[in-house]
């Protein structure tokens, strides 16, 4: 580490080599889906220095910002390591365009979750098909429902289980950790983006704001999901016997 970290920050980042590690060791199979934010940047670091056997993918929609592209270099740079790109099906793309056009997704939540649906979901059950478990950045913080989320839980809409091994840190702390170890990150976190998807629908946000305004900032804050973690969490969502 650049910069010496606190005892109780160690045991906190030990934690989660210990989650990820333990995943490997009951579900075998494991992939991170790495959303190249802030907090990917943090298990990108943790995954490939401490538990390489975790696999890695991002999902390019087509419509990332160049910024994106241009971080994912210097990731394969520093940690000698492709991400797996997995894209959007060609037809199923062509067919949505036909239907609503190229930036329809501004037109009704129906069309933006329809673009989702193409872009990222579909792209990601192809991603995770065959794997036992995925692991994702989400933290509480970020919402009401991934407030209410657990470390490792069953994901009944994908049928496998996922890992979340960020839920209790602060935005705080995995700044703290991307700048104690001097690692790469979204240069457009630098201008008031605070969580980054798409270009067309991720904007910068007032400092001190939610760090999830600038996502679907037209709609209302509760679908402000892509549809990969919950909209609205089901009560018994949690690892089956
Ligand atoms: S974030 Fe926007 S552009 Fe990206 S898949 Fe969803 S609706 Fe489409």
């Amino acid at each position: 580490m650049g910069q010496i970290l606190s005892l109780e920050f160690e045991q906190q980042i030990a934690a989660v080599r210990e989650l990820l590690r333990t995943a490997v060791r009951e579900h075998g199979r494991v992939v991170y889906a790495n959303s190249l934010g802030a907090e990917a940047m943090v298990l990108t670091d943790l995954i490939a220095t401490f538990v390489p056997e975790i696999d890695m993918f991002s999902i390019d929609t087509g419509r990332l910002p160049d910024e994106t592209h241009a971080l994912l270099a210097r990731i394969e740079a520093r940690y000698g390591r492709r991400i797996r790109l997995v894209h959007p099906d060609a037809r199923a793309l062509e067919a949505l365009l036909a239907a609503q056009g190229t930036n329809g997704f501004y037109g009704s939540l129906e069309a933006r979750l329809g673009c989702c649906q193409v872009r990222k979901l579909e792209p990601f059950r192809r991603a995770v098909a065959g794997y036992r478990a995925w692991v994702t950045g989400v933290r509480r913080e970020q919402s009401a429902t991934r407030a209410s989320g657990a470390a490792l839980e069953w994901d009944a809409g994908h049928g496998l289980y996922k890992v979340s091994p960020l839920l209790d840190w602060t935005e705080g702390q995995i700044w703290h950790y991307i700048r104690a170890r001097q690692l790469p990150y979204n240069s457009l976190h630098d201008r008031q983006f605070r969580s980054i998807g798409c270009a067309p629908c991720t904007r910068a946000v007032e400092p001190g704001g939610d760090g999830r305004a600038g996502r679907w900032w037209w709609e209302q804050a509760e679908s402000r999901e892509c549809g990969l973690h919950p909209r609205v969490r089901a009560a018994a969502v949690r690892t089956p016997a």
